[in-house]
């Protein structure tokens, strides 16, 4: 082998663990250079929702790249930009008028947190603390790390984060705990309350109730705290419907979209809000504006790709293939959780998860590496946070493909099932 210059992301290179070259992917599975097909059970971290290289999309992205490759965004504008917010606004609730554009979940997630403090100042009624809930993702920018939860994976900056309230999760048979502490904390004048809607990603696959979240933005309204849904994971049929929110009823104040956007296949982002937090910035007064930037801001291949997701769900069947695939993760799930030894089934939509053994969660629990292992040998990709492993793969996987998933993760929970009191 010889040696990589790459710094890999949450990867610690001293465990020398082998990391495949992909050379192409098609649909739910990715080929690597020594030859294996690789079932992608992940959708390549909760990206890919269509399947990999989807005609539509990489033709768009073929396109564009010979018309227009980038522009400034300040001050300037394009087609496939102004499509794209055109049919956002078309297909999101009618409150949510404006559509900002950045480049990443964790950008989309700072522009809504900074668009909140904004619409307070501009109201002359200044507030600047943010609630959110206890085992949240937001990202890893700092800001998007401050209002997450806090771990081995950010302890080495705890001291630059910033503060917030903070809520208990949802447990089941707890939730007017949360409820509770919420209206609390509603007294004290927070400027927003984040929260990742109906499944809490990062945090492990945690579900919680659409009864719990329409509770939650019914006491956000009535105190006036602007309700920021970060849908960067749940949006785009992710959970079922088009966005979680809708299940609850709910129409946030801020809506942050990543991930599916582009069908997964551009970094691309945006915060959609509602028209009182532009008011609040609109003004003949420069000072007033919203300060805030990236390079590629609606870069317009990201956005014509954007726009070709758009229209397949516009013209194709995308929510019955969701429908289609719940149903068939719903089976196995079933299967497993009554013929292995694991514990805390759940689904939501085309998201399913377990947790193994009797050990404990947590991120460096040690069976994690020991479990990826034992899924790339497989020619899965699988990536177990802790000892809960979860399938959220492409719409378009086959039930072939499913079989071998699930099979595997009842033969990892089969083998590293803790000998029992009787068998040790
Ligand atoms: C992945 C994720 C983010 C961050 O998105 P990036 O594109 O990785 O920056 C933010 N919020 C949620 C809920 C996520 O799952």
């Amino acid at each position: 082998m010889t040696h990589s210059p790459i710094w890999h992301p949450f990867t610690q290179h001293g465990l020398n663990e082998p990391i495949p070259r992909v050379t192409h992917g098609e649909g739910a599975a990715l080929f690597t250079a020594d030859g294996r097909r690789i079932v992608d059970a992940i959708s390549s971290w909760w990206v890919t929702t269509h399947g990999h290289r989807h005609p539509r999309i990489a033709a768009a992205i073929a396109e564009q790249a010979q018309r227009l490759d980038q522009i400034i965004f300040a001050g300037w504008t394009h087609d496939p930009a102004e499509e794209v917010a055109r049919e956002l606004t078309r297909i999101m609730p009618p409150s949510l008028t404006r559509v900002f554009f950045s480049d990443s979940g964790s950008t989309s997630v700072e522009v809504a947190l900074k668009m909140a403090l904004g619409y307070w100042l501009h109201r002359g009624e200044p507030r600047h603390r943010i609630l959110v809930m206890a085992n949240s993702y937001h990202g890893d920018t700092i800001g998007t790390m401050s209002v997450g939860a806090r771990g081995p994976y950010n302890a080495a900056y705890e001291p630059l984060l910033f503060d917030v309230g903070t809520l208990p999760f949802p447990a089941v048979g707890a939730e007017q705990v949360t409820l509770d502490a919420l209206e609390a904390a509603c007294a004290e004048k927070p400027a927003a309350l984040i929260v990742e809607p109906l499944v809490l990603g990062a945090g492990g696959m945690l579900i919680y109730p659409a009864r719990v979240l329409r509770e939650m933005a019914v006491i956000c309204a009535r105190h006036g705290v602007l309700f920021i849904a970060d849908e960067v994971m749940t949006g785009w049929g992710r959970t079922g419907t088009l966005l979680a929110c809708e299940q609850a009823g709910v129409v946030p104040d801020l809506l942050c979209l990543s991930k599916g956007l582009t069908g997964g296949s551009l970094p691309l982002a945006v915060t959609v809000a509602a028209e009182p937090i532009f008011e609040a910035h609109y003004a003949a007064d420069r000072a007033r504006m919203f300060f805030h930037s990236s390079s590629y801001t609606a870069n317009p291949i990201a956005c014509a790709a954007a726009a070709a997701n758009l229209a397949i769900w516009r013209e194709e069947p995308v929510l019955e293939r969701i429908a289609t695939l719940a149903g068939r993760q719903r089976e196995r799930l079933e299967r497993v959780a009554a013929t292995a030894p694991v514990h805390n089934a759940r689904a939501l939509g085309t998201i399913a998860a377990v947790e193994l053994g009797a050990a404990d969660g947590a991120y460096l629990n040690p069976i994690g590496p020991a479990l990826a292992a034992f899924f790339r040998a497989r020619d899965l990709l699988v990536r177990p946070m802790g000892n809960t492993v979860y399938v959220m793969p492409p719409y378009c996987i086959d039930e072939a493909d499913l079989d071998r998933v699930w099979d595997a993760i009842g033969a990892a929970a089969r083998h590293f099932a803790e000998p029992g009191p009787a068998a040790s």
